[in-house]
């Protein structure tokens, strides 16, 4: 019992078996740390027994890490940004931010290969900061270089850790200002399990962001746990639906319902619902039906560097939606 509420707890451990195979007491504790980690990543509330090809992986790991430092320090970091789309005219509104790394050595990385890693070591947050900047800074300068797409908004995602840092509205004010971005061309893309973490917090804090007229999307919904209890309380503006529900629209009935429930949720919520994955006009198709109006997707255009997108809005590629 904490403060009169009863706390349920659960452990995680790691073994290491053949304890005759060490001749020290800190690597044997070493390994089973190591064990326990993959333990906790494997679910946490488990026992994992270690292995000799953990102690490669996180060693691997390591070098990451070492490499992700090393990346920071160097600016190897790029924005792609992917176009989203009124799903009726295949109208411009804006584009997402997504996040690349030009690994000297290996190449283009994708953030599935390092952004895990990048959150468990708190490298994140520099990150997302660089990428919230930077993104800011290149709509503005779309913007003002492109008058006809003087309303084009920009979406940024951002991380778990980055919601918990006392200096998050200050940075987001130091880079408006600093760019010039009014808060109204600007998303937050926030996946549901951090917003649901510590409630109250998070409402608090999305409402100062709303007051700075940034939208808020609860990005991969329906993905997490998040309870329709907290949803209507959470000051947000945007649902986008997981595309794992899309790209299984026509060929699972089950994740169809689970689409269409989503509509029918952001309509009660007045919130507007934004479809991403979208690959093949079937699923465009259906969406529409289903009466959602904002999308992205391989079907209108994969994330495209700096340079595609000014070829793009150079030649007037996209009609933009006017507002
Ligand atoms: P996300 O926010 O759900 O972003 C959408 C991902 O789906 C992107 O992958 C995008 O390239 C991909 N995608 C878009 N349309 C399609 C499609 O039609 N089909 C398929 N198969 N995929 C599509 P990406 O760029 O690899 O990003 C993966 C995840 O990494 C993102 O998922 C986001 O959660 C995270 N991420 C990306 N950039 C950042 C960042 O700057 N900061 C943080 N914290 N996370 C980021
Ligand atoms: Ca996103
Ligand atoms: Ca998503
Ligand atoms: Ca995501």
């Amino acid at each position: 019992m904490l403060e009169g509420r009863e706390v349920y707890t659960t452990c995680s451990i790691g073994v290491v078996l053949g304890s005759r195979d060490y001749t020290q007491a800190a690597h044997l504790l070493r390994n089973a740390d190591i064990a326990m980690y993959r333990a906790k990543n494997q679910g946490k509330a488990r026992y994992e027994i270690f292995g000799a090809e953990m102690h490669t992986q996180a060693l691997r790991r390591l070098h990451l890490e070492n490499d992700l430092r090393r990346a920071i320090e160097h600016q190897e970091f790029i924005l792609h940004y992917q176009p989203i789309v009124m799903l009726d005219t295949g109208n411009l509104v804006g584009f997402e931010a997504l996040i690349r790394w030009q690994q000297p050595t290996q190449g283009l990385k994708y953030p599935g290969d390092f952004i895990s890693v990048a959150e468990e070591t708190g490298l994140i947050t520099p990150l997302d900061y660089w990428g919230l900047w930077t993104a800011c800074h290149q709509i503005v300068a779309w913007q003002t270089d492109f008058p006809e797409y003087a309303n084009l908004k920009i979406s940024v995602n951002l991380s778990a850790q980055d919601l918990r840092q006392s200096d998050l509205l200050a940075e987001v004010d130091r880079i408006l200002s600093d760019t010039r971005l009014p808060g109204r061309y600007l998303s937050l893309e926030i996946t549901e399990s951090m917003l649901i973490e510590d409630i109250e917090f998070t409402i608090d804090l999305l409402r100062q962001l709303q007051e700075r007229e940034i939208q808020i999307s609860i990005d991969d919904f329906g993905t997490g746990y998040s309870s329709l209890n907290y949803l209507h309380r959470l000051p947000v503006d945007y649902l986008k639906v997981d595309r794992s529900f899309v790209q299984q629209i026509q060929e699972d009935t089950r994740k169809h319902q689970i689409v269409e429930t989503i509509a029918a949720l952001s309509q009660q919520l007045e919130l507007d619902a934004i479809a991403e994955g979208i690959e093949t006009p079937q699923q465009l198709e259906r969406l529409r039906a289903l009466g959602y109006q904002l999308g992205q997707g391989y079907l209108f255009s994969q994330a495209l560097s700096r340079e595609a997108v000014e070829m793009g809005l150079k030649h007037r590629e996209w009609a933009i939606e006017e507002q």
